[in-house]
């Protein structure tokens, strides 16, 4: 098992990400807007940092992809070819789960499921291969907050790379997400939105901490001949969003006036996903496969899964082949693979023949569930005579 997101990683300490290679104009969610002073940071708000070149303000910027292992990862393990062994269902159960289904709806007639006549059952099993890839990825962006006396520490230290952080990842097949200060980026600005002083011209009166009455739309009168009540004839009242001092405290920095800036590691565990359903001739539509689960046939986790082998289905077996290699083309470049999960369902689909009022007719009976599926039920009117 190799489940340590920190060691033996460090020898490519700041690998710059291709993908961060031209840098954003302005960022790409900027603090909350004010009118009166840019938006955007400057570019000497950042310091740079060895290792995280390419970070942007608000992130925005590519994953970074994981340096090389620098000890071999163990190879897959081929596991022994299982007894593959399918059942089938008994007239009993198909017969058991129509009565529900059609007692489920309440415009059929239960006629067809009590005289029909059961003339065949066809099995047309089918299996679902599905490949779940663990991943682990990590990238970075400047953040800032509000400077209350945290630690400051940006070029005490080389930071350490991204890859070299340890985070704490979850148990296996869990999706998360963890957000870290890297250790020795963190240093004191000036807020750059009110440019220190910890508060900015009020947005709601333009910084006059009053605006025009809005009873007597300034005149001061009202109906032409009374004083305005409300602003007793002065034509304007005071602002309620500044209390009449025409500011407000800084949203950025939170009155504090200075800002801590620092560099957050965002590292996400996820869990990549993909099926593939073997084709079958019942004539059944496929989509509706989606909704049921089968009886597990194989299973196999481990870091890195080997193609299945020696299954009846043919094309299970190169669906297993495609997508491993795939999802290892796919996730290796822009994450770190944890762990993989294969397995095998057999869903099984039993096709019901009958016959009712002398016409033939058929339902569906699949999954573990036993679902049924009927479009062309017989007898769905209300109102039909039973
Ligand atoms: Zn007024
Ligand atoms: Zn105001
Ligand atoms: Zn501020």
């Amino acid at each position: 098992m190799e489940r340590s997101t920190v060691g033996d990683y460090g020898a490519n300490y700041g690998t710059v990400n291709p993908d961060y290679g031209s840098p954003a104009p302005a960022m790409a969610a900027a603090p909350a807007a004010n009118m009166y002073g840019p938006s955007a940071p400057p570019p000497n708000m950042f310091d740079t940092v060895p290792g995280y070149e390419g970070t942007l303000a608000g992130g925005g910027g590519g994953f970074l992809p994981p340096p090389m292992p620098s000890v071999p990862m163990p190879a897959p393990e081929q596991p022994p070819s299982p007894d593959w062994h399918i059942p089938s269902i008994s007239e009993d159960r198909a017969r058991e789960a129509f009565a529900a289904y059609v007692s489920s709806k309440c415009c059929y007639s239960s006629a067809p499921v009590k005289d029909g006549v059961l003339t065949n059952m066809e099995s047309f099993n089918t299996y679902r291969y599905r490949l779940e890839t663990f991943t682990e990825s990590r990238s970075t962006e400047w953040s800032q907050e509000p400077y209350t006396g945290q630690p400051v520490d940006a070029g005490l230290q080389p930071a350490p790379g991204p890859w070299q952080i340890a985070a704490q990842p979850p148990a296996f097949f869990q999706e998360q997400k963890q957000t870290i200060k890297v250790p020795f980026t963190s240093s004191v600005k000036n807020c750059h939105l009110c440019l220190g002083r910890g508060r900015s011209p009020c947005t709601n009166c333009a910084g006059a901490g009053n605006k025009v009455c809005w009873v007597c739309n300034g005149s001061g009168n009202r109906s032409g001949e009374d004083r305005c009540s409300h602003c007793n004839g002065r034509g304007r009242e005071n602002c309620t969003s500044c209390s009449g001092s025409g500011s407000s405290q800084c949203t950025t920095c939170h009155g504090k006036r200075q800002l801590l800036v620092f560099i957050n590691l965002n590292v996400k565990w996820s869990i990549e996903k993909d099926d593939f359903v073997a084709q079958d001739s019942s004539g059944l539509k496929v989509e509706k496969l989606q909704e049921v689960s089968g009886k597990e046939l194989f299973k196999d986790s481990q870091y890195m899964v080997y193609p299945v082998r020696g299954f009846p289905d043919v094309s299970v077996a190169q669906a297993s082949e495609r997508l491993i290699r795939e999802h290892q083309g796919k996730y290796a470049q822009t994450s770190r693979i944890l762990q993989q999960r294969q397995t095998i369902e057999l869903i099984p689909i039993t096709k019901v023949n009958y016959r009712w009022k002398g016409k033939p007719n058929f339902y569906y009976v699949y999954g573990n569930e036993f679902k049924v599926n009927a479009d062309d039920y017989p007898a769905t009117c209300c109102c039909s005579v039973m």
